[in-house]
């Protein structure tokens, strides 16, 4: 494809306030090369839980980083919504009017959408941002999650087999309720490991907060948006380990954290998540830095 032509598929006036008007929330040019990376999916985590839980002070470690942003899903379910999010269209903002309204962080070289990357924005080559990052210099790591990550059949080998490296075990699975803290502990002894100049990407996939969750609640029979809320203040202790030490061990790092898909329990009569619904459709997002300096005044071990 010719990345002079212009594109013919997209309306060309959508990209003008794109290129002229934006000021992005982070410069990725900056970012990339220099710093590693860390994409948490909380998957299935829905944008009130997240929000409730941010007001009742439920998640210390990430309420440190600034509140919730309101955006759209990228899809219903976690397959088409990592596709697209692997891709760089990550959740978009609940109130953009178009397509050019969405911050791009990453911008796909080989799709048109005006063909000329946003400010802020890294421009990858290949099909996926790991793609790019790998070309840029990175060791891509995996860690799931949900059935779509767990290498164990053809379709859950797809994503996995975007990145150099890729992990998952049994005590990761949504089912085990310390999932959560194995992960993390599994990706500390990694880091252990990893050589100091190379710079990580890492995508770890959070199923805890997808269904079963009920066993976050004492005395919780079956999964509702309690047990969801639950569910992602354990979460939230886990990520204050993993943010603590990649900061020790690695510096300074760029975070990307955001839900997947949301999910339904009983609204409108609907359940689980894959239909297209409000509580599904929205989802909570925020990318933020980990630095090295400051980690004495943030009490993150509680
Ligand atoms: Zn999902």
């Amino acid at each position: 494809m010719d990345e002079r032509k212009p594109s013919n598929e997209v309306p060309s006036r959508l990209f003008l306030d794109m290129h002229t008007e934006q000021n992005p929330s982070v410069d990725m040019e900056q970012i990339v090369g220099k710093q590693d990376i860390l994409f948490i999916c909380l998957d299935t985590l829905r944008y009130d839980a997240a929000a409730a839980e941010e007001k009742a002070q439920g998640t210390p470690v990430l309420n440190q980083f600034g509140p919730w942003e309101k955006r759209q899903a990228p899809g219903n379910f976690t397959y088409p919504s990592h596709h697209a999010m692997f891709a760089g269209f990550l959740p978009c903002r609940f109130d953009a009017k178009s397509l050019a309204e969405r911050e791009m962080l990453f911008f796909p070289k080989s799709i048109g959408m005006g063909n000329q990357a946003p400010k802020g924005a890294f421009a990858y080559e290949g099909s996926t941002i790991m793609e790019g990052l790998l070309k840029a210099g990175y060791d891509t790591w995996c860690v799931g999650g949900v059935s779509f990550f767990d290498k164990r059949s053809d379709l859950g080998k797809v994503f996995p087999g975007y990145f150099e490296k890729s992990y998952w075990k049994p005590s990761f699975a949504c089912t085990v309720k310390e999932s959560p803290k194995n992960q993390v502990d599994f990706i500390l002894k990694k880091l252990e490991k990893a050589e100091e100049s190379k710079r990580i990407f890492l995508y770890l996939n959070v199923d805890a907060i997808h269904y079963p969750n009920y066993f976050y609640l004492d005395g919780a029979r079956e999964d509702s948006l309690l047990t969801h809320r639950a569910a992602l203040r354990y979460v939230d202790k886990e990520l204050g380990r993993l943010f603590q030490v990649w900061r020790e061990r690695r510096d300074n790092g760029f975070v990307i954290c955001c839900s997947d898909h949301g999910t339904c329990y009983g609204e409108d009569g609907c359940l689980f998540h894959g239909i297209n619904h409000p509580v599904v459709n929205v989802v909570p997002y925020k990318h933020f830095f980990i630095r090295k300096r400051g980690i004495d005044e943030a009490d993150i071990s509680r």
